[in-house]
């Protein structure tokens, strides 16, 4: 293989060096060069968006760095997160300002550099109806909102972004949800905040962008035997074996992170969402934010997502035993979460909306006591006896911050030849003022696509048509066609679970699979690539 300097003097396989397109023939490529000459700066394990995150920091401050994901990127926890990008009033309430002013600063970061594109302003209403709200705790809420503006006011996001908290009428009320309860009810409380339009698309925009300053980033391969200076890697799509030498490593595999490292103790808490037809609540355009009786400060939320779906949630439920790849919802939260959100809608929803549920686990650092909604969501940094660093905890929202960390830590514990960390100003592939990013005339791609792809929407076009993927969803065939040629997708089920979230309702991935599996055929055969990995080109 031929090795190119990056954008930033790291190397990278040949045709790719620079850019941030991931594909089969990419990973073979630096794979092979992997087994070459195994010496690397910084080996970073797991490719949810802490893992991603890392590789960006890294490879972005110069080190050669080497990501491994045992199955796909975002293929844990952070595609299961609610797609908030907080501004840390949560964590005020408990009285931890600094982790509530840290996330403040990492929401306006995210929205106003590195990818404004994924996020939009999501209104949040507690809606003022009868019965629904104990004495005193909408003053409560107000107080608790009007905390949440002063952070957002610190952290300098403009009103113009995030507007700021206010009560509004019945009428406005009905307007932005339209299926609310409207007995007596008499306006709400508005708050704003960021919302993703997909987490797993922030996993993959950090890791193009990672590979695009020169890290390699290498799916179905999974780290054993880590030490603090190796690992065993294997390949899982041929079984081949390599080892690997690095200046640092670090384990970012979340709630499989006592697995890398014995010396590691999570107590995994489960979060459960449930998603109904947005026709079902009137076709939201805000979320609606519902009290859980006989608590002060859990709320379950109605969130209005992408594909036409509400998704409703969520739960928090210690989750002991060992780490599902998949975890699922149980009943009884199912239950839980109608009941809840029931209370604050016209026509309560029942078991027959439900189209779909989903589940993942918080990787929360056990402290020893108390139930899981009260241990602390920091992140750490650790460094294990045999050298190991694992970084752990945290939120999606403060992925930066946690990668930085943990970059620092490699750097000055092992001397590794870093610049100074600069990813607060480095917009991710696919947002404003990156460099590959091109305007298109307005109405050459749908707005569902945009929402998706940001600047990035004038290479999705080239790569196929902008017919729907199947009736009723409006994923197109280019984006199909995109996720292998750019995104990383290995197959079927990376496209469907991943790179689109077409396979969160069964049904819709079953109407889809076909096509899907056909555009597979075309781009990868037989499973080993595109062929001379130009990518790119008009779908078959
Ligand atoms: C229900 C729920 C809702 C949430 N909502 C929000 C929210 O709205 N906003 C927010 O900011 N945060 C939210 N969070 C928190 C956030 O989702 C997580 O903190 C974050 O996604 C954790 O990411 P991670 O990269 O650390 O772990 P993961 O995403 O789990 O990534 C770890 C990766 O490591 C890989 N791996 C494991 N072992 C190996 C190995 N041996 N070799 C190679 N790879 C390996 C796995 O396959 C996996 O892909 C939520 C969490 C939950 C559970």
């Amino acid at each position: 293989m031929t090795s190119t300097a990056g954008p930033h003097g790291t190397s990278s396989a040949g045709p790719y060096a620079g850019t941030g397109r991931l594909d089969a023939v990419r990973r073979k490529l630096e794979l092979d060069a992997l087994g070459d000459d195994a010496r690397i700066d910084l080996l970073v394990i797991g490719g949810g968006v802490t893992g991603a995150g890392v590789a960006l920091d890294a490879a972005s401050r110069g080190l050669r760095t080497v990501l491994v994901e045992a199955r796909d990127l975002a293929f844990g926890t952070s595609r299961w997160s609610s797609k908030l990008v907080h501004g840390g009033l949560r964590y005020l309430a408990s009285g931890r300002l600094k982790v509530a002013r840290e996330s403040a600063v990492e929401r306006h970061v995210l929205m106003t550099r590195t990818a404004p594109h994924l996020i939009r302003a999501l209104p949040q209403l507690v809606p003022l109806v009868p019965g629904l709200l104990r004495p005193g705790q909408a003053a409560l809420i107000r107080t608790g909102f009007h905390a949440g503006d002063a952070l957002r006011l610190t952290a300098g996001t403009p009103g113009a972004l995030l507007p700021r908290v206010r009560r509004i009428d019945a009428d406005r009320t009905r307007r932005l949800v339209p299926g609310v309860r409207t007995d007596g009810l008499r306006g709400a409380l508005v708050a704003h905040d960021g919302q993703l339009v997909d987490d797993a698309r922030l996993v993959v925009a950090l890791a193009r962008t990672a590979a695009q300053y020169g890290a390699s980033v290498l799916t179905r391969v999974r780290a054993e035997q880590v030490t603090g200076t190796s690992a065993r890697l294997v390949d899982t799509l041929t079984g081949r074996e390599l080892a690997v030498r690095a200046g640092a490593v670090v384990n970012a595999t979340g709630v499989w992170a006592g697995e890398v490292d014995t010396s590691i103790r999570l107590r995994p808490s489960r979060g459960t969402h449930l998603l109904v037809d947005a026709a079902a609540l009137g076709h939201p355009t805000a979320a609606l934010t519902v009290p859980v009786p006989g608590s002060t400060s859990r709320f379950v939320f109605a969130l209005p997502q992408q594909l036409g779906r509400v998704a409703i949630g969520l739960t928090d439920e210690d989750a002991p035993g060992p780490i599902p790849d998949e975890p699922q919802p149980t009943e009884a939260e199912l239950d839980f979460l109608l009941d809840t959100v029931n209370a604050a809608l016209a026509t309560a929803l029942t078991r027959a909306d439900v189209r779909g549920a989903y589940a993942g686990l918080r990787p929360l650092i056990d402290t020893g006591d108390g139930s899981t909604a009260d241990i602390s969501r920091e992140h750490a940094v650790l460094e294990s006896p045999d050298g190991v660093i694992t970084v752990v905890g945290g939120k999606l929202t403060t992925y930066r911050t946690m990668a930085e960390d943990a970059v620092d830590t490699a750097v000055r514990l092992r001397g590794l030849p870093a610049r100074a960390c600069w990813t607060a100003r480095l917009p991710l592939i696919g947002a404003p003022g990156h460099r590959d990013g091109r305007p298109l005339p307005s109405g050459a791609a749908p707005a569902s696509l945009l929402a998706r792809h940001g600047g990035a929407a004038h290479e999705v076009l080239a790569a196929g048509e902008l017919t729907p993927i199947a009736e009723g969803l409006d994923v197109t065939r280019a984006e199909v066609a995109y996720a292998l040629t750019h995104e990383g997708a290995l197959d079927a089920a990376d496209v469907l679970d991943r790179r689109t979230r077409i396979g969160l309702v069964a049904e819709d991935a079953e109407r889809a699979r076909k096509a899907v599996e056909e555009i597979v055929a075309e781009r990868l055969g037989d499973g080993s690539g595109s062929g001379d990995g130009s990518g790119g080109g008009q779908e078959g």
